[in-house]
């Protein structure tokens, strides 16, 4: 039953997209002025957890819920609740979450009792100004709430910070030291050239490989085999004890051991964060009560999975490697 794709690499992980709206415009993400989708060619919260538990019968134990911001999408409760029943059966290993962080005061003891055990939140500097300028529509103080609700609630967070060049980049030091303070690894994501934004993505690019090295005059880094699963990879850092998360897109390729597929809102299955070539599933999955064309369509899109993505941020290359934006497929 298991989806495996050309190269061999065995499926395991799935992210769903729930909506690509969000209550934040991060710069490095969305242009200010977005389109969304129309609400009709949503997929119903009932669909989407038809599709997913196609997935799940097809070899998912991963299952991460994405955005845009996940937690608008009204009544994601009821899709979470509906989920937890296949971690109650044991079929799903795992069911996570990203999110700005901006909704979950309200929601955080909620997906602690449907069974979700981390989070991830996206946090790209604690300066309350500079929160403002990056998220354009976002509160710091709002976002923090939310970690501390998380945290309550027995949530393990992990925060995800985009690198940015002149913005976070001397920051992140202390942004380390205060995740860790507080018992809660911290990732560093190098930005991904897709979609249109209103600003320009050479100016902001910073690759990891400097971080790393500008962090190692001050921190003792060791790297380490630790995975949850997606693409970061680990080092503990001997002077605050917590760990680091480097996801490197751009300067080191993590295809080969690539196990996950990108669902979004309207049904379209993306094989690859950074390619165009994508499946509509909606179609088969509206064409009959029964999931075998849905199952079928999946097997199909597993099979042309392409090897990895060419992402390229440079001066010459103006245009976006992919023309969608992330919150359309999320992270
Ligand atoms: N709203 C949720 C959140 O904020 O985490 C989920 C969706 S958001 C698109 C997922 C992650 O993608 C966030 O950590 C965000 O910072 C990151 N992201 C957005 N655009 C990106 C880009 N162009 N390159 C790299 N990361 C990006």
């Amino acid at each position: 039953m298991n989806m495996i794709d050309p190269f061999g690499r065995t499926i395991s992980y799935l992210r769903v997209s729930v909506t690509d709206r969000c209550d934040f415009r991060c710069t490095y993400c969305m242009a200010e002025d977005m389109a969304f989708l129309p609400k009709k060619d949503l997929l119903s919260l009932e669909e989407l957890d038809r599709l997913c538990t196609v997935f799940i019968e097809k070899g998912v134990r991963k299952l991460r819920l994405t955005g845009g911001e996940p937690l608008v999408r009204k009544n994601i409760m009821h899709l979470v609740r509906q989920l937890s029943r296949h971690l109650d059966s044991g079929a799903l290993e795992e069911l996570t979450l990203t999110t700005n962080g901006s909704q979950l005061s309200r929601f955080a003891a909620e997906l602690a009792d449907c069974g979700v055990k981390r989070i991830n939140v996206s946090l790209d500097t604690l300066d309350a100004d500079k929160f403002h300028q990056i998220t354009r529509w976002g509160h710091l103080d709002k976002v923090m709430q939310g970690i501390d609700a998380a945290q309550a609630a027995g949530l393990k967070v992990k925060l995800n910070a985009v690198a940015l060049k002149d913005f976070n980049d001397a920051e992140l030091p202390d942004m380390m030291r205060w995740a860790h303070g507080r018992g809660m690894d911290l990732t560093v994501i190098e930005t991904m050239p897709m979609g249109e934004i209103d600003a320009d993505r050479t100016d902001q690019y910073l690759p990891l490989s400097l971080l790393r090295a500008s962090l190692e005059r001050q921190f003792t880094l060791t790297d380490i085999p630790f995975k949850t699963g997606g693409p970061a990879r680990y080092v503990n850092v001997a002077e605050t004890g917590g760990k680091l998360g480097f996801i490197t897109p751009m300067t080191h390729n993590f295809c080969e051991s690539c196990n996950r597929v990108r669902l979004t809102c309207t049904g379209t299955l993306y094989m690859c964060l950074g390619q165009e070539d994508a499946a509509d599933l909606r179609a088969p999955l509206r064409a009959s009560e029964g999931n075998e064309l849905v199952s079928d369509a999946i097997d199909e899109a597993i099979g042309r999975k392409p090897k990895g993505h060419d992402f390229i941020i440079d001066r010459r290359t103006s245009r976006p490697s992919v023309s969608r934006h992330m919150s359309v497929t999320g992270g």
